[in-house]
């Protein structure tokens, strides 16, 4: 875990400090609140605060101090990486590029008076507005489970504690045991992960349990890299995973977190352990702004602008832009698009076409690496993918270990890209 350099105030003295910048030391210089200190987040801070160079106050509200990715949770699920390897803190951004992070929640947005307002009750001011909150839940999408029931039934789809739970809960699994995933529908976050989540469990399986089964109860036909992750399946776990799609019910399930039952339309699954994954929304913050079309909120392709108001920018997971798929890699591609945009307007800096990439990895088992991505443009109407690649079924060993070997290096670039 990389160590902060600074020790932060409380996030109410902070946020007053905060306050009183643009008040009485801002000398002018233009506002950005930026919610959200993850991938789109804090990759959009430093961009601003960086090539700005001082001339815009950035603020980042981010509530937790160490921010642990979900990217490459999967991969410590799977004991090849380390919990505290996933971890990464703020005080780079504040110390070397003169962010003012936050570590509050922001609980209501006034697009009228254009102010942020924080747990602590104290409001920030903005010119422009960047929101990347990630996702929440949609309550109720799995009958039988809430949010209550994570520490018994996890979903380990937002970083930290859930990935060290639902970790302990795979190794403390009875010997022959069954392990049961419910698969989300459409959309969500990182369309890979459930299934690179499998491959990682069942790895573990090999060595600690190897006579355990996993049952993926999975609402959707289909789903990403699929021949590529049931050829790994088959050549590396044979016989272990079974997926239950919505031909056979899957998209009526019920779960009883007190039994750890999974009724799928009418059969019952007793699991030893169950990870629910439910159906996702836009982060709560969103909504409270007004700026969603209900679950997701629509933006601007060629900038990330809220179609609802061009002072606000959404970021990552919660935005209805098109086609990129949600996850870590667009979400720091959009980033860059939006601090450009920004800087454009807030300081008549130069803007140029707004282009975006994305690739997802995945590891299916040791060395066993694959990818999915593509280069997109904005039309009027979306974010349009214009080129793609895919991994193909049958690659031989060094070239997996390669594209595994890239991973690694994504992950140390992204995260260095986000925070400094
Ligand atoms: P996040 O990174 O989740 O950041 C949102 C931040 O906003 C959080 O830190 C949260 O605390 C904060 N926040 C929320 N509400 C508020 C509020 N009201 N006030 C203040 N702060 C708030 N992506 C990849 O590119 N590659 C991968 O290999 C990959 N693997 C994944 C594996 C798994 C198991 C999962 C679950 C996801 C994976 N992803 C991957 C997807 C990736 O994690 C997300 O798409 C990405 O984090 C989205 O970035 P974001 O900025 O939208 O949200």
């Amino acid at each position: 875990m990389k160590i902060a350099r600074r020790t932060f105030l409380g996030s109410a003295a902070a946020a007053s400090a905060i306050l009183a910048a643009p008040m009485l030391g801002a000398q002018g210089r233009p506002r950005v609140v930026v919610v959200g200190g993850g991938a789109g987040g804090a990759t959009a801070a430093r961009y601003i605060a960086k090539d700005s160079a001082g001339a815009i106050d950035v603020t980042l509200v981010e509530p937790t101090r160490v921010y642990f990715t979900c990217f490459f949770s999967n991969l410590f699920l799977g004991g090849f990486q380390e919990l505290d390897d996933l971890g990464h803190t703020y005080g780079t951004l504040a110390a070397d590029y003169g962010v003012n992070v936050v570590h509050d929640w922001a609980v209501g947005i006034d697009r009228d008076a254009k102010t942020v307002s924080l747990g602590s009750g104290y409001a920030l001011p903005y010119d422009r507005l960047i929101l990347s909150p990630g996702i929440d839940f949609i309550e109720g999408s799995v009958p039988g489970w809430s949010i209550a029931d994570q520490d018994v039934m996890p979903h380990a789809y937002k970083g930290g504690t859930q990935a060290g739970l639902l970790r302990a809960q795979i190794d403390a699994m009875p010997e022959g045991g069954t392990f049961v995933m419910v698969a989300p529908p459409n959309p969500f976050r990182c369309p890979p992960g459930p299934y690179e989540r499998i491959s990682m469990v069942a790895h573990r399986f090999t060595q600690v349990n190897p006579t355990a089964k996993i049952i993926i109860v999975d609402p959707k036909e289909s789903f990403s890299k699929q021949a590529l992750f049931e050829e790994g399946w088959q050549n590396h776990y044979p016989g272990m995973i079974t997926r239950i799609g919505p031909d056979f019910g899957a998209e009526t399930v019920t779960v009883n977190p007190e039994t750890m039952e999974i009724d799928v339309d009418g059969e019952v699954i007793k699991a030893d352990v169950a990870n629910i994954i439910p159906a996702q929304r836009a982060g709560t913050i969103c909504q409270l702004a007004g700026i969603t079309d209900g679950n997701w909120a629509p933006v601007v392709p060629a900038s990330m602008q809220s179609r609802i108001d061009p002072n606000i920018f959404v970021l990552g997971d919660a935005s209805a832009q098109g086609d990129m798929p949600k996850s870590g890699y667009s979400a720091n591609s959009q980033a860059k698009v939006a601090a450009m945009i920004v800087r454009g307007e807030l300081t008549g800096s130069q803007v140029f076409p707004a282009r975006y990439s994305n690739t997802c990895w995945s590891l299916i088992a040791t060395d066993d690496g694959v990818k999915v991505g593509a280069a997109y443009e904005p039309t009027e109407e979306k974010i349009a993918s214009v080129s793609s690649f895919i991994s193909q079924t049958g690659e031989d060993a060094a070239l997996r270990k390669q594209t595994y070997e890239e991973s690694l290096g994504w992950y140390a670039g992204i995260t260095s890209d986000m925070f400094g």
